[in-house]
């Protein structure tokens, strides 16, 4: 790249660097998205293995800036599946114009910052160079995929499959011996479908998970077109929710009833389908008591279902609360397991040892298979970002000073990294809410901030150590108070060997934490430092 530095650099074409793309050259900005995969779409693009869909409702789950997306697109059933997800990636790539300014297969290495023309230069892994004034991760928070290290990968003779980096042309499982590692909120949905046609599948789970059925359906007309006349009113409501998410309310507390009412209201929900269930009553997320009731029914559903009361102890989890790990939403999972084709491997009786040409080793058995489907998560929130080479001004490495977690001021900035701004990073609350939402207010909220900088011939901005170090500290105050510090997830990277254990997103909900950032704006980008 030569001639003029770019205004943006964004890494990504996900929905986060799409948004951003269309944001920067609607205020003029000059903007080149870097995407290592060869289309746009993010972990839509990368996650197609079967079974995969989308947990957030459609009509939810979507763009609202533009009035013209929302009027010429219409999902077809509640919860997409992943092919019309990538399909509405592609629409909007393509009526914005975007991929005139994308390049593809172009896989960040290293970004470093130049304090003497405050000026980025990122490379990319092929030899690329950029040189920008600002650089924005819109890297996804679910992007970096963790992969055990199982000893005799290399020497197991058949097909080794990744979730997280499907085959594009798909493949077909069907007659054969299947393992499946990982029982997340991917394997969840994986497996059922897996089932249907292999030969054997074995279902190989560390740590049971609570799930809930989805009861995903066609969207009817009706719904479709009420969500299209009101998607502002709609979108402002959930808003006003901390998940950023439009659930049945409930504001009355689980322990405040009966059990048959809780019955009556759980029963209700499980009907329903999907993560409602989690906010059935108003302090199922913050009252380890009332938590129990919730996760006493779930577990009493896991037990009706699975007619081997062996293997249903074996699903159901006891020894941490209902949504302390993101809720997985099925199709069919825990029935999957009455299947004469279908084995659960409890890797808590049975570990996982080593593989061989032929198989697996777990305990003192060996499993005979022919395919081994990793579906064991990701490096979240941080890995995306940690894997470039990013350095400062002073030749400081991020993933150095993310080395004991990571800090940020509101999610969006890192002290020491001037001009660098993340989407829906760390400190913010992210993952903990529809991510469309969250996507919109931080696009929306940096290329405010940019013009603001240009309109103010400021040519830098970054964020003060003592304001980071301070939400930094309200961040874990918050988590503190919540019961996601009661389950090894990887919200707090437990997932990943030798990563901090750090609750990364912040759990303060959407309506707080909009109005701060809103409120940090108004005030001249308090905690920031403008140059
Ligand atoms: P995950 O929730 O981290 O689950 C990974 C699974 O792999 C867990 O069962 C984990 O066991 C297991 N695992 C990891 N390392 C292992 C090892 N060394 N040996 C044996 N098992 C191992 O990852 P995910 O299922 O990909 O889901 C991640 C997130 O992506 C979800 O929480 C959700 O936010 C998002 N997602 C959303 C959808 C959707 O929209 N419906 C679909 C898929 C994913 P442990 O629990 O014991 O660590």
């Amino acid at each position: 790249m030569s001639g003029a530095p770019l205004d943006l650099v964004i890494v990504g074409a996900g929905f986060s660097g799409l948004y951003m793309l269309h944001k920067a050259r609607e205020l003029g900005f000059s903007a080149r998205v870097l995407e290592r995969g060869d289309d746009v779409g993010g972990t839509w693009f990368w996650n197609r293995y079967p079974g995969a869909r989308c947990d957030v409702e459609s009509t939810q789950y979507c763009y609202v800036f533009s009035e013209e997306l929302q009027r010429d697109w219409t999902w077809s059933e509640r919860y997409s599946a992943q092919p019309e997800i990538l399909a509405y990636a592609r629409f909007v790539a393509d009526r914005l114009d975007l991929r005139r300014d994308i390049a593809f297969g172009c896989e960040v290495a290293t970004a470093s910052f130049d304090a003497a023309t405050n000026l980025w230069a990122v490379s990319a892994a092929d030899g690329q160079k950029f040189v920008a004034r600002f650089v924005v991760m819109a890297t996804g928070p679910l992007s970096s995929a963790s992969l055990p290290a199982i000893a005799g990968l290399e020497a197991f003779a058949g097909k080794v499959l990744r979730t997280s980096a499907w085959p594009e042309q798909g493949v077909d499982l069907s007659g054969r011996r299947v393992a499946v590692i990982g029982t997340g909120s991917t394997g969840i949905q994986l497996i059922p479908e897996l089932a249907k046609t292999a030969e054997r599948l074995f279902v190989l789970q560390r740590t049971p998970n609570y799930s809930v059925p989805a009861r995903n359906r066609p969207l009817d007309r009706e719904t479709a077109e009420e969500w299209k006349g009101s998607f502002r009113e709609k979108r402002a409501l959930a808003k006003t929710r901390p998940s950023g998410t439009i659930y049945r309310v409930n504001d009355r507390s689980a322990l405040s009833v009966d059990a048959d009412e809780r019955e009556r209201v759980f029963e209700d929900r499980w009907q329903y389908g999907g993560a409602g269930m989690v906010v059935a009553f108003n302090d199922l997320t913050r009252d380890e008591k009332a938590n129990e009731t919730v996760a006493a029914f779930v577990r009493a559903k896991i037990a009706e279902t699975v007619k081997d009361q062996r293997i249903a102890a074996a699903l159901t989890p006891t020894d941490y609360p209902l949504g302390a790990k993101r809720i997985c939403l099925d199709t069919g999972y825990f029935d999957t397991f009455n299947r004469d084709n279908v084995e659960l491997v409890d890797l808590r009786e049975r570990p996982i040892g080593s593989l061989d040409a032929t198989g697996i080793h777990v305990g003192s058995d060996h499993i005979d298979v022919d395919t081994i489907v990793f579906a064991t998560g990701f490096d979240a929130l941080t890995g995306a970002i940690t894997a470039i080479r990013i350095t400062g001004p002073d030749g400081s490495s991020l993933r150095e000073q993310w080395a004991a977690g990571p800090r940020t001021y509101l999610g969006l900035m890192t002290a020491g990294f001037p001009n660098l701004f993340i989407v829906a990073g760390p400190g913010s609350p992210s993952v903990l809410t529809n991510f469309f939402v969250s996507i919109e207010q931080h696009v929306e909220w940096i290329a405010a901030c940019i013009d603001a900088l240009r309109a103010g011939g400021h040519t830098r901005i970054e964020a003060d150590k003592a304001a980071q170090e301070r939400w930094g500290d309200h961040v874990n105050e918050v988590a503190s108070r919540t019961l996601y510090m009661k389950a090894a997830s990887w919200y707090l990277g437990a997932n990943v060997p030798g990563k901090p254990r750090i609750f990364m997103p912040y759990a303060g909900g959407v309506p707080a934490y909009f109005a701060l950032c809103q409120e940090v704006a108004a005030d001249g980008y308090r905690g920031f430092t403008l140059g």
